[in-house]
């Protein structure tokens, strides 16, 4: 029936086009679980979770773990696998600062959504393997830049890891003034999870990292809300390892940062 095919290739070109625009949509959960805030439970709690993106970075991760630690927050690290093979004592001194490690690909292709399941396959197993060897166990995946395709939620369903993108970004990696990347976050609340970059930081005006200009104020401010920075697997599964064997003993304090 030749007629009919002008309708048949309209229909595939529309059908295309709308999972395009879906993955192109950070946020959007059209095409599989994408978690992008944290359970009502955790915001109900005052939590929030930040998180940084495309470490370790020799020069700026070991600054900003110095800044969380002095302002008393966690936060969920989403590693490079390559950058993690390159760095693995920097991933345990994140770890053992009592933050989480994250999956963000092995090579951070920036057309990882292009790829077909056997190449996103390779790039989260890759990362995967290069952060277990360095001590640690992702729970959650990001794609670069959050762009995303159909193939990700079946390759994801065959690693026991889970999509999650964001509730506010900072644009840290592409703006270089402080203040219009705490302009970004400035409604920040309860339950949302933050994006900001301890790797491929824009540098300010002064040529420093703007993430270390932007994470004193923000962490600041988060306090003065009553909010409580944590990090992403315990907000959402509970604390994890020795967390969870003080929450099975009967350590209320430990147990009450679970949020499910
Ligand atoms: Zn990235």
């Amino acid at each position: 029936m030749p007629a009919l095919w002008p309708w048949v290739l309209c229909g595939l070109a529309a059908n295309h086009l709308a999972l395009t625009l879906a993955g192109m949509c950070p946020r959007s959960p059209l095409l599989g679980p994408n978690l992008s805030r944290l359970p009502q439970a955790c915001a109900s709690a005052g939590q929030v979770a930040l998180t940084f993106d495309d470490g370790p970075d020799p020069e700026i991760t070991p600054r900003v773990l110095d800044l969380l630690e002095a302002h008393q927050a966690r936060a969920s690290f989403f590693l490079i696998g390559q950058r993690t093979a390159r760095h693995p004592a920097l991933v345990r001194e994140i770890l053992r600062r009592g933050h989480s490690v994250e999956n963000h690909t092995h090579s951070h292709p920036l057309h990882f959504a292009a790829l077909g399941p056997g190449g996103q396959r390779r790039e989260i197993l890759r990362a995967q393997a290069a952060i277990l060897e360095a001590g640690g166990a992702p729970r959650f995946f990001r794609p670069p830049v959050g762009l995303h395709s159909p193939f990700l939620a079946p390759v994801l369903a065959g690693t026991g890891l889970r999509h999650a993108s964001w509730t506010r970004r900072g644009a840290d990696g592409a703006i270089g003034a402080p203040a219009r990347v705490l302009r970004r976050l400035r409604g920040a609340g309860a339950g949302d999870i933050l994006l900001l970059h301890d790797g491929n930081s824009r540098p300010d005006a002064q040529g420093r990292p703007v993430v270390l200009a932007v994470l004193p104020i923000l962490l600041a401010r988060l306090r003065a809300a009553g909010l409580s920075p944590v990090p992403l697997p315990e907000a959402v599964d509970g604390p994890a390892g020795p967390a969870a064997a003080a929450a099975a003993a009967g350590n209320p304090a430990s147990a009450a940062r679970a949020c499910r």
